[in-house]
């Protein structure tokens, strides 16, 4: 009788996913993976289909089509729900699936601390179609201010408050910015797109906390004259329908967006592992959960420290470096080898603030502006999947940037009117 194959599933196919699967393409071993999407999402351009520079599609493609040349990968789509480690299998709407091995990469999503009930009035952005949501939400404010039938009114709806400073918040007011002094400039005749208000608001003393000090203020003093309000050290203390309420104040809003927190997917609590207080499983210096050396948690799921002690950043190239060491560490132990523990590798940091301004910081390089700008487009196409879409997301930016155009400006699934 042929002997079985050791069973892997990896559980979600995004960056560390996707990375682990690919490590295992040449070992002796079944590949499961399991992700309750059709498609793998590259997070980092999702703001970009949020404010209507890109379609979903540029962005996103499907796992099965990605793994179709690895012949001992096979994709399900489902949704986990548990894991028996007793009995070594996860539990999913599809039924129970049993593993040697169980990769965890089920990534983070936003959190409103405590407050869920806001997500309903800002949106987080984690998805293709909160994606669309937030670019729907945009767009109808300018269409309702269009109609809107006296001054306050109008003023609210051509108000747009972005709730956190960090990369996606800063990205995100750069564009709304753009759409609203550029793209939408001529489009309208009883409003003057140029005239809405769009406020930033960080509760931190900076911007880009993560960042050098002085690019944060270069980010901040960029986004300013884009005509965008930056607020630092300034909480939000409630959502609502019509608006933010703060510390001090309030503000009425026709879209609020949030960008603030952070919280890991459950997989702490399937695994009754100890966790952070943001949830991430706090795993082994080889990335196993501990008393388990066949579980392993990788990517945004996973608290994991750098060789100075210091955490892990929730960032793409982390998760990918994880998913590959933890690929290469089951094929090392299938053929009876060790591997040294996991040791990340920091290529830096960059976040876009608009047309011909960004800021880098990659290694002891520092860039920002046009520069930083170009730097920052040639990563992200570099790292889209696929030579169509590297061509065809960067001639779109190009064509944006020379016409000020956003071709993705479509209003989809109107909700009935009280509905965000
Ligand atoms: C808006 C935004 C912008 C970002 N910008 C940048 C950037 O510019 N640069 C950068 O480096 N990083 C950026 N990041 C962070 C980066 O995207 C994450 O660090 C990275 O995606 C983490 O990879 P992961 O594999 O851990 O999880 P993810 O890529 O989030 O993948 C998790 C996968 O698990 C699946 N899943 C979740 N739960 C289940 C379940 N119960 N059952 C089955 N499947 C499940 C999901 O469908 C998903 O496919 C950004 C993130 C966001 C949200």
């Amino acid at each position: 009788m042929p002997q079985q194959r050791p069973r892997v599933i990896i559980v979600g196919a995004g960056f560390g996913g996707l990375e682990a699967a690919k490590a295992l393409s040449r070992v002796a071993v079944d590949v499961i993976v399991v992700d309750r999407q059709n498609h793998h999402c590259f997070q980092p351009l999702l703001y970009q289909v949020a404010t209507a520079a890109l379609s979903p599609a540029e962005i996103a493609w499907p796992i099965r089509h990605m793994l179709r040349q690895q012949p001992n990968a096979t994709v399900f789509m489902a949704e986990v729900r548990a894991v028996d480690l007793a009995a070594q299998f996860v539990e999913t709407n599809a039924g129970p699936m049993s593993y040697d091995y169980l990769v965890i990469a089920t990534g983070a999503t936003h959190s409103y601390f405590g407050h869920d009930d806001w997500a309903e009035f800002a949106p987080g952005l984690k998805r293709i179609e909160d994606a669309t949501r937030i670019r729907r939400s945009i767009l109808l404010a300018f269409e309702q201010a269009e109609l809107a039938g006296n001054d306050a009114e109008r003023q609210r709806l051509l108000t747009f408050v972005i709730v956190g400073g960090g990369a996606t918040g800063v990205e995100m007011a750069g564009a709304i910015a753009e759409i609203a002094r550029q793209t939408l400039a001529k489009d309208f005749r009883r409003i003057d797109p140029r005239s809405a208000r769009i406020i930033l608001l960080e509760a931190g003393p900076r911007v880009l906390p993560t960042l050098p000090e002085d690019l944060s203020r270069y980010a901040e003093r960029a986004l300013t004259r884009m005509g965008v309000d930056v607020r630092t050290s300034t909480r939000v203390t409630s959502c609502d329908r019509r608006g933010v309420e703060l510390d001090h104040g309030r503000i009425d809003a026709g879209a609020a967006i949030w960008a603030a927190g952070v919280v890991a997917s459950p997989a702490a609590s399937w695994l009754g592992a100890p966790h952070d207080r943001a949830g991430r499983v706090l795993v082994r210096p080889d990335l196993s959960v501990p008393d388990h050396p066949e579980v392993f948690v990788i990517g945004d799921a996973a608290a994991v420290q750098g060789e100075k002690g210091e955490p892990v950043p929730g960032v793409a190239p982390a998760a990918k470096q994880m998913g590959r060491y933890v690929g290469r560490l089951i094929a090392a132990r299938v053929a009876g080898k060790s591997l040294p523990v996991f040791r990340y590798r920091n290529l830096g940091e960059l976040a876009t603030i608009g047309r011909r301004a960004a800021v880098v910081k990659f290694g002891r390089l520092r860039l920002k502006g046009f520069i930083g700008w170009l730097f920052w487009s040639l990563a992200h196409i570099y790292f889209l999947i696929g030579v169509k879409n590297r061509f065809i997301v960067a001639f779109t930016w190009l064509w944006d940037y020379v016409t000020f155009q956003r071709g993705a400006r479509l209003i989809t699934e109107v909700p009935p009117p009280g509905r965000g």
